[in-house]
């Protein structure tokens, strides 16, 4: 069995929504279609949960809502009418909002999760009814009675463990199940969402839960490239990745989507598929446990600003135990993350990203560093760009580092840093930030012309 998932843009109007379900019935094994909210159908529309978001502020405020809550209801009303459904559908999503407004308690995030969440809900319940329409047997399904249970983090909830035992059950339904993605209930009963974009999240765990074949990823693209084509039109299509690829490149802002959406999947091995709504004879990118990879050693590289490094040099640092332990304590106690360590004999680097160090945190951290681990010298140096280049075949092919020093070099890029991930499916090369773009273009010329 395969779980589906579909995106804002692929469930954005009629057309789009005839699109799925040929897509969903065209093969017998698509049995769990997880949809988000209509999301936007040109460049410059609103996606329904920004208005339901808008909505849910009005009310708050106390302002007159009428015209923000039939601004949603009209999206769903074109739906409605193109696709020639049942119109009393619209007076029930109307009802439902106003249910929801005026049975509303005092905790905030709770009300706004309660609004946001209608928006998935609504979608489905039409898209159910869309299915029937053409003939095909499915029912709308509501997370929370189907037993998806949520911590009561509202807006940033996260699945309770004991839901999958429950939620395996929908792998026996007759019907097609047509389930709203980005929420679930709390133990209470109350709705909680997931954080924004979190249909991708509901689709992971659900694949986990019914022990899917693969989950798939309906969105407006056709795969996953190996560069950023914003950057590099010409970049090629990622046909199949591991999930340690994918996570390596997502870090330095490869925009697949949020890597912690698919944890779910990722821990129950279920392989993830990419693919367009619009274009879905495409193969897409499958992200799978484990590849072999004798012919692409480098899979993708992504890059990203915004990174700042801490470099600290001390004579004799390497025999003085406990000295890493103690500067990382320093991060640990200033609540910092970090991303990279890279050390040499005297000298240790600790890159971060810049958002993680303001400019009072930067000097008490500094001020810190001198104090407690006398160095000869500390110094931080902000505006870097760091790149990935990743792929698990990199480990048994000779000369990766030295094809990607010598194009940076032919390109006049200067390295500030270099760093060979523990895993060596990846290297890391820090750049300063207006370097990024000829950097990307030397790499991607020396791995994939
Ligand atoms: N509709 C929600 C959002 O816009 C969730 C999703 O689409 O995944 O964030």
């Amino acid at each position: 069995m395969k779980v589906v998932k579909f995106g804002g843009s692929s469930v954005a109007n009629a057309e789009q929504i005839s699109k799925i379900i040929d897509i969903v019935v065209a093969d017998a094994d698509r049995r769990i279609v997880v949809v988000s909210a209509p999301g936007k159908r040109s460049s410059s529309d609103t996606k329904v949960t920004d208005l339901l978001i808008a909505l849910g502020n009005s009310v708050i405020k106390g302002e007159d809502y009428d015209a923000a809550l039939e601004a949603v209801v009209m999206r769903y009303a074109e739906i409605q009418a193109d696709l020639d459904l049942n119109v009393a559908v619209i007076d029930d999503i109307r009802a439902d909002l106003h249910r929801r407004i005026d049975e509303r308690g005092d905790h905030l995030l709770q009300f706004m999760d309660d609004m946001k969440a209608s928006g998935e809900d609504n979608n489905a319940k039409v898209i159910a009814a869309a299915f029937s329409k053409r003939g095909y047997p499915a029912r709308y399904v509501n997370p929370g009675e189907a037993g998806m249970l949520l911590s009561d983090e509202f807006g940033n909830a996260e699945v309770l463990h004991e839901s999958y035992e429950k939620l395996s059950l929908l792998a026996d339904s007759p019907e097609i199940v047509v389930f709203p993605g980005f929420f679930g209930s709390t133990r209470g009963g109350q709705v909680a969402t997931f954080p924004r974009g979190g249909s991708d999240i509901t689709g992971a765990i659900l694949a986990a839960a019914v022990k899917a074949e693969v989950y798939e990823n309906f969105t407006d693209v056709d795969s996953v490239y190996a560069m950023d084509p914003r950057i590099m039109p010409e970049a090629p299509a990622i046909e199949m990745m591991t999930y340690r690829e994918m996570r390596e490149l997502s870090y330095a802002g490869f925009g697949v989507f949020h890597d912690e959406a698919i944890i779910p999947a990722v821990q129950a091995q279920i392989p993830i598929c990419i693919k367009n709504t619009n274009r879905p004879e495409m193969p897409g990118t499958l992200i799978v446990p484990e590849r072999k990879y004798e012919h692409a050693a480098v899979v993708g590289i992504s890059s990203a600003d915004g990174f700042c490094a801490i470099y600290i040099d001390k004579y004799m640092m390497n025999r003085e135990v406990g000295f890493g332990r103690r500067l990382l304590q320093i991060l640990e106690e200033e609540d910092i993350s970090f991303e990279h360590t890279p050390s040499g004999i005297d000298n240790l680097s600790v890159i971060l990203q810049s958002s993680e160090l303001g400019a009072e945190k930067e000097k008490a951290v500094v001020d810190r560093i001198m104090q407690e681990l006398s160095p000869d010298n500390v110094t931080v140096e902000h505006g870097l760009s760091l790149l990935m280049v990743v792929g698990e075949g990199m480990h048994y092919a000779v000369g990766m580092a030295a094809r990607a020093t010598g194009a940076l070099s032919d390109a006049g890029v200067n390295i500030e840093m270099i760093n060979q991930g523990a895993s060596e499916i990846s290297m890391m090369f820090a750049v300063k930030e207006p370097d990024r773009k000829k950097a990307v273009h030397a790499l991607g010329n020396a791995f994939f012309a």
